[in-house]
Protein backbone atom coordinates (compact mmCIF):
# COMPACT_ATOMS: atom_id res chain seq x y z
CA UNK A 1 0.00 0.00 0.00
CA UNK A 2 0.85 2.95 -1.13
CA UNK A 3 1.73 5.65 1.99
CA UNK A 4 0.80 9.41 1.41
CA UNK A 5 1.49 12.49 3.82
CA UNK A 6 -1.42 15.22 3.41
CA UNK A 7 0.51 18.60 4.56
CA UNK A 8 -2.66 20.96 5.06
CA UNK A 9 -3.84 23.59 8.07
CA UNK A 10 -7.72 23.25 7.35
CA UNK A 11 -8.76 20.70 8.41
CA UNK A 12 -11.97 20.09 6.94
CA UNK A 13 -10.09 19.78 3.65
CA UNK A 14 -7.18 17.52 5.30
CA UNK A 15 -9.82 14.73 6.46
CA UNK A 16 -11.59 15.30 2.94
CA UNK A 17 -8.67 14.62 0.92
CA UNK A 18 -7.48 11.64 3.73
CA UNK A 19 -10.96 10.20 3.32
CA UNK A 20 -11.02 10.17 -0.98
CA UNK A 21 -7.36 9.15 -1.36
CA UNK A 22 -8.07 6.11 1.70
CA UNK A 23 -11.21 5.01 -0.54
CA UNK A 24 -8.57 4.67 -3.36
CA UNK A 25 -6.51 2.59 -1.13
CA UNK A 26 -3.66 4.65 0.51
CA UNK A 27 -2.52 4.78 3.07
CA UNK A 28 -2.81 8.26 4.25
CA UNK A 29 -1.62 10.58 6.91
CA UNK A 30 -2.09 14.52 7.90
CA UNK A 31 0.23 16.87 9.04
CA UNK A 32 -1.71 20.42 10.17
CA UNK A 33 1.66 22.75 9.65
CA UNK A 34 5.19 22.89 8.29
CA UNK A 35 7.13 21.98 11.22
CA UNK A 36 5.12 18.48 12.42
CA UNK A 37 5.24 17.84 8.16
CA UNK A 38 9.38 18.02 8.61
CA UNK A 39 9.22 16.07 11.18
CA UNK A 40 6.57 12.97 9.60
CA UNK A 41 8.78 12.95 6.40
CA UNK A 42 12.21 12.62 7.82
CA UNK A 43 11.11 10.00 10.46
CA UNK A 44 8.61 7.98 8.09
CA UNK A 45 8.69 6.88 4.84
CA UNK A 46 6.07 7.95 2.17
CA UNK A 47 5.53 7.40 -1.59
CA UNK A 48 4.52 10.97 -1.89
CA UNK A 49 3.72 14.14 0.30
CA UNK A 50 0.72 16.62 -0.83
CA UNK A 51 1.72 20.24 0.26
CA UNK A 52 -0.50 23.09 0.74
CA UNK A 53 1.20 26.23 -0.25
CA UNK A 54 -1.27 28.08 2.41
CA UNK A 55 0.06 27.19 5.94
CA UNK A 56 0.51 28.98 9.28
CA UNK A 57 4.25 30.11 10.26
CA UNK A 58 6.40 28.37 7.28
CA UNK A 59 4.49 28.02 4.16
CA UNK A 60 4.26 25.13 2.08
CA UNK A 61 7.61 26.30 -0.37
CA UNK A 62 9.61 26.90 2.71
CA UNK A 63 9.16 23.31 3.79
CA UNK A 64 9.46 21.92 0.33
CA UNK A 65 12.73 23.63 0.65
CA UNK A 66 13.50 22.28 3.37
CA UNK A 67 12.75 19.25 2.53
CA UNK A 68 15.32 18.76 -0.39
CA UNK A 69 17.80 19.92 1.49
CA UNK A 70 17.78 17.03 4.11
CA UNK A 71 18.22 15.43 1.14
CA UNK A 72 14.86 13.80 1.03
CA UNK A 73 13.54 12.65 -2.53
CA UNK A 74 10.24 11.73 -1.92
CA UNK A 75 7.86 12.88 -4.92
CA UNK A 76 5.93 16.53 -3.85
CA UNK A 77 2.70 18.53 -5.48
CA UNK A 78 2.16 21.24 -4.40
CA UNK A 79 -2.08 22.42 -3.53
CA UNK A 80 -1.82 26.03 -4.66
CA UNK A 81 -4.63 28.51 -4.84
CA UNK A 82 -2.94 30.61 -7.06
CA UNK A 83 -3.31 30.46 -10.42
CA UNK A 84 -0.59 33.58 -10.91
CA UNK A 85 1.92 31.43 -13.37
CA UNK A 86 4.83 32.94 -10.94
CA UNK A 87 3.80 31.27 -8.18
CA UNK A 88 3.44 27.81 -9.85
CA UNK A 89 6.94 28.10 -11.47
CA UNK A 90 8.29 29.26 -7.57
CA UNK A 91 6.75 26.11 -6.53
CA UNK A 92 8.65 23.57 -9.06
CA UNK A 93 11.89 26.24 -8.07
CA UNK A 94 11.97 25.05 -4.64
CA UNK A 95 12.13 21.01 -5.88
CA UNK A 96 8.37 20.51 -5.96
CA UNK A 97 7.11 17.87 -8.98
CA UNK A 98 3.92 18.92 -9.60
CA UNK A 99 1.41 21.30 -8.53
CA UNK A 100 -1.99 21.02 -8.64
CA UNK A 101 -4.59 24.50 -8.47
CA UNK A 102 -7.37 24.84 -6.10
CA UNK A 103 -10.07 24.13 -6.01
CA UNK A 104 -8.98 20.90 -7.99
CA UNK A 105 -11.29 18.06 -8.50
CA UNK A 106 -10.79 15.02 -6.90
CA UNK A 107 -10.12 13.29 -9.83
CA UNK A 108 -7.40 15.43 -11.55
CA UNK A 109 -5.41 15.26 -8.22
CA UNK A 110 -6.02 11.15 -8.43
CA UNK A 111 -4.38 10.95 -11.89
CA UNK A 112 -1.77 13.88 -10.86
CA UNK A 113 -0.53 11.48 -8.16
CA UNK A 114 -0.84 8.35 -9.69
CA UNK A 115 1.66 9.57 -12.65
CA UNK A 116 4.14 10.97 -9.99
CA UNK A 117 4.07 7.59 -8.59
CA UNK A 118 4.53 6.01 -11.66
CA UNK A 119 7.48 8.57 -12.78
CA UNK A 120 9.61 7.62 -9.18
CA UNK A 121 8.49 3.63 -10.33
CA UNK A 122 9.91 4.58 -13.27
CA UNK A 123 11.35 1.80 -15.58
CA UNK A 124 10.16 -1.00 -13.22
CA UNK A 125 7.02 -0.22 -14.36
CA UNK A 126 6.46 -2.77 -17.93
CA UNK A 127 3.65 -2.16 -19.56
CA UNK A 128 0.95 0.43 -19.21
CA UNK A 129 -2.73 0.24 -20.19
CA UNK A 130 -5.26 3.10 -21.14
CA UNK A 131 -8.47 1.85 -23.46
CA UNK A 132 -7.79 -0.90 -25.90
CA UNK A 133 -3.70 0.15 -26.19
CA UNK A 134 -0.89 -1.07 -24.22
CA UNK A 135 2.47 0.36 -23.86
CA UNK A 136 4.70 -2.06 -23.86
CA UNK A 137 8.10 -0.35 -22.50
CA UNK A 138 10.70 -3.23 -22.31
CA UNK A 139 10.16 -3.96 -25.81
CA UNK A 140 9.03 -0.28 -27.04
CA UNK A 141 5.95 -0.89 -28.82
CA UNK A 142 2.48 -0.40 -28.53
CA UNK A 143 -0.43 -2.70 -29.36
CA UNK A 144 -4.14 -2.05 -29.80
CA UNK A 145 -6.41 -5.02 -28.85
CA UNK A 146 -3.34 -7.21 -28.58
CA UNK A 147 -1.73 -6.36 -32.19
CA UNK A 148 1.06 -4.17 -32.80
CA UNK A 149 0.74 -0.44 -33.83
CA UNK A 150 3.68 0.40 -36.04
CA UNK A 151 4.97 3.34 -34.23
CA UNK A 152 8.69 5.24 -35.32
CA UNK A 153 11.14 5.32 -32.33
CA UNK A 154 9.98 8.80 -32.15
CA UNK A 155 6.39 8.45 -31.87
CA UNK A 156 7.30 6.00 -29.31
CA UNK A 157 9.54 7.92 -27.24
CA UNK A 158 6.67 10.64 -27.59
CA UNK A 159 3.93 8.36 -25.91
CA UNK A 160 5.96 7.25 -23.37
CA UNK A 161 6.91 11.13 -22.42
CA UNK A 162 3.37 11.60 -22.30
CA UNK A 163 2.58 8.45 -20.18
CA UNK A 164 4.81 9.22 -17.63
CA UNK A 165 3.49 12.67 -17.21
CA UNK A 166 0.01 11.80 -17.33
CA UNK A 167 -2.19 14.31 -16.34
CA UNK A 168 -0.02 17.02 -16.35
CA UNK A 169 0.20 19.49 -19.01
CA UNK A 170 3.43 19.83 -21.05
CA UNK A 171 4.36 22.52 -22.73
CA UNK A 172 5.99 21.77 -26.79
CA UNK A 173 9.58 23.27 -24.87
CA UNK A 174 9.33 20.49 -22.40
CA UNK A 175 7.94 17.80 -25.18
CA UNK A 176 11.09 18.87 -27.02
CA UNK A 177 13.50 18.21 -24.37
CA UNK A 178 11.91 14.90 -23.27
CA UNK A 179 11.99 13.68 -26.68
CA UNK A 180 14.26 15.29 -28.85
CA UNK A 181 16.84 16.55 -26.36
CA UNK A 182 18.26 19.61 -25.00
CA UNK A 183 19.55 21.49 -28.23
CA UNK A 184 17.91 19.85 -30.75
CA UNK A 185 17.26 22.01 -33.91
CA UNK A 186 13.98 21.43 -34.45
CA UNK A 187 10.56 23.57 -33.67
CA UNK A 188 7.22 23.47 -31.73
CA UNK A 189 6.08 22.74 -35.05
CA UNK A 190 7.40 19.25 -35.31
CA UNK A 191 6.17 18.76 -31.84
CA UNK A 192 2.44 19.20 -33.38
CA UNK A 193 3.15 17.44 -36.67
CA UNK A 194 4.40 14.30 -34.36
CA UNK A 195 0.79 14.37 -32.05
CA UNK A 196 -0.99 14.81 -35.22
CA UNK A 197 0.33 11.09 -36.35
CA UNK A 198 0.54 9.65 -32.63
CA UNK A 199 -2.95 10.39 -32.38
CA UNK A 200 -4.00 8.80 -35.40
CA UNK A 201 -2.46 5.43 -33.87
CA UNK A 202 -4.16 5.85 -29.96
CA UNK A 203 -7.33 7.43 -30.63
CA UNK A 204 -10.40 5.67 -31.42
CA UNK A 205 -11.57 9.32 -32.90
CA UNK A 206 -8.70 11.38 -33.75
CA UNK A 207 -10.51 14.44 -34.71
CA UNK A 208 -12.37 14.53 -31.12
CA UNK A 209 -8.84 13.25 -28.77
CA UNK A 210 -9.97 11.64 -25.57
CA UNK A 211 -6.32 10.78 -24.32
CA UNK A 212 -4.22 13.54 -25.80
CA UNK A 213 -5.84 16.77 -25.03
CA UNK A 214 -4.96 20.34 -26.51
CA UNK A 215 -4.54 22.71 -23.83
CA UNK A 216 -5.16 26.02 -25.42
CA UNK A 217 -1.74 28.19 -24.91
CA UNK A 218 -0.20 25.93 -23.07
CA UNK A 219 0.44 22.43 -24.46
CA UNK A 220 -0.89 18.92 -24.27
CA UNK A 221 -1.84 16.59 -21.26
CA UNK A 222 -2.18 12.91 -21.53
CA UNK A 223 -5.61 11.73 -19.82
CA UNK A 224 -4.85 8.06 -20.08
CA1 LIG B 1 -3.97 25.70 4.01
Amino acid sequence: MKRILVVEDESAIAFGLQLDLKNEGYDVEIASNGESALRHAQKEAYDLILLDVMLPRKDGYEVCRDLRRVGLKTPIIMLTAKTHEAEKVLGLETGADDYVTKPFSPRELRARIKAALRRTAGDDVPAYRFGDAEVDFKRCELRRAGKPVDLTALEFKLLAAFVRNGGKVLSRDQLLDLVWGHGAFVTDRVVDNHVVTLRKKIEPDPSKPRYIISVRGMGYRFDG
